[in-house]
């Protein structure tokens, strides 16, 4: 028996949901790629993806995921022997500098935990050790997709200049560009990653690099540079040459349509709407914590994102029978723990194209979940994420 059959719902923390306005816009012809339509949205794109970045800096668009627009980022501001230091604060970013390892960079990793944000404390400390500047560049994500941890930018960036260190900023906006404030030029930050399939709600398959005027002034330099993703090859006049060959052309439609709705909501409300789901989310889990088996992932509150909430099931509880429930009896994906806590987590998206039903029927899925599987928990975790939205979103 199930109650499965109806429209699905996923709630993984990317890719996110495709509004059908985006898919219909996608839904159309090839067209020319040296005149037409098609040139105008590549232009819309670029500028508008500076409003996004929050930056006057330039912005490049990739025919790849979030892996390739890391790989755009090293190769266009580092050299072979140069150095950057990673901030560990879940996966990504480990996984980040990994990637510059294999490109010949020396890499290092400021050890962190995954229940806690970046200190920005031990980074200066690690920054003002580096006398003779061996440092190029400190790399950091923004949200933490796979520990749910929401880093401070602005208290990195305080941290390198009150070090007085000469490092790039180098940050990995991929799971909080429109989900969460990031302010680029603002925060100070030299370079941006990001991808499409998450905050920004399109299918996978697009990425981003933003570039400030420190990084260009790297980029002059750098001999790591690769004929495809080059930053400079990619300002050519020819329109083909933005993308290093055949653009993307149905994604770029789509997007164009992302970031329209995206400007009609407004930014500033996207944001809003992230937080107040996200704290419906973690009012739910609070509820159900009490019943000493569940637990948030990341423990001070502030650090964690409003995009996912990792969720850790302790006392040898099956997380995957959990998720497995979700899925096949009620219709519902939920995130599997990921980066060595598969066995004891779980994660619920809250990003992207998402409202209260969405959050809500996910939330009542859980708590169904943990019903029937005896998992011990608080009753009243949906509730409790009731109170807060009737209490927040006014009449
Ligand atoms: C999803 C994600 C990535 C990887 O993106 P892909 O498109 O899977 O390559 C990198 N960093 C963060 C923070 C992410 O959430």
């Amino acid at each position: 028996m199930s109650v499965r059959h109806g429209r699905p719902v996923l709630s993984i923390p990317g890719p996110t949901t495709v509004p059908d306005e985006v898919l219909n816009a996608m839904h159309r012809p090839a067209v020319d790629i040296y005149s037409g339509p098609l040139l105008e949205v590549t232009d819309s794109c670029l500028a508008d993806l500076r409003t996004v970045f929050a930056t006057e800096g330039r912005t490049y668009i990739y025919a790849a995921n979030g892996h390739g627009a890391w790989e755009a980022a090293l190769t266009n501001v580092l050299s072979r022997g140069n150095k950057v230091l990673g901030l560990e604060s879940g996966r990504f970013a480990l996984g980040w500098a990994d990637m510059a390892a294999v490109l010949g960079v020396e890499t290092e990793m400021l050890p962190g935990d995954w229940s806690r944000a970046v200190d920005p404390a031990a980074l200066e400390t690690r920054l003002r050790n580096d006398t003779d500047g061996t440092i190029s560049a400190v790399l950091v994500v923004q949200v933490d997709t796979a520990s749910g941890v929401r880093n401070d930018i602005t208290a990195v960036r305080k941290a390198i200049d009150a070090a007085g260190h000469d490092a790039l900023l180098m940050v990995d906006v991929i799971a909080s560009l429109g989900t969460m404030p990031f302010e680029m030029d603002a925060w100070g930050v030299d370079v941006a990653v990001a991808g499409s399939q998450k905050g920004l709600m399109m299918p996978p398959g697009l990425s981003f690099n933003a570039a400030g005027p420190k990084a260009v002034a790297r980029h002059a330099s750098a001999d790591l540079r690769t004929a495809y993703w080059d930053w400079t090859t990619r300002e050519g006049e020819q329109h083909y040459m933005k993308y290093c060959g055949t653009p993307p052309e149905h994604q770029l439609f789509g997007l164009r349509q992302a970031i329209d709705m995206l400007f009609a909501e407004g930014l500033e409300n996207v944001f809003e709407r992230h937080r107040l789901l996200a704290e419906a989310v973690r009012r739910a889990v609070a509820v159900w914590a009490e019943g000493n088996a569940i637990s948030f992932n990341i423990s001070e509150p502030s650090q964690r994102s409003d995009s996912v909430t990792t969720i850790r099931v302790d006392g040898g509880h099956d997380v995957a029978s959990l998720i497995r429930y979700c899925d096949e009896k009620c219709g519902v994906t939920i995130g599997v723990g990921i980066g060595g806590i598969e066995d004891t987590a779980f994660r619920i998206a809250h990003m992207g194209h998402v409202n209260a039903p969405m959050v809500l029927g996910t939330l009542g899925v859980v708590e169904t979940g943990l019903g029937a599987l005896g998992i011990p928990h608080g009753r009243g975790g949906v509730q409790a994420a009731i109170d807060w939205l009737a209490s927040e979103v006014k009449a």
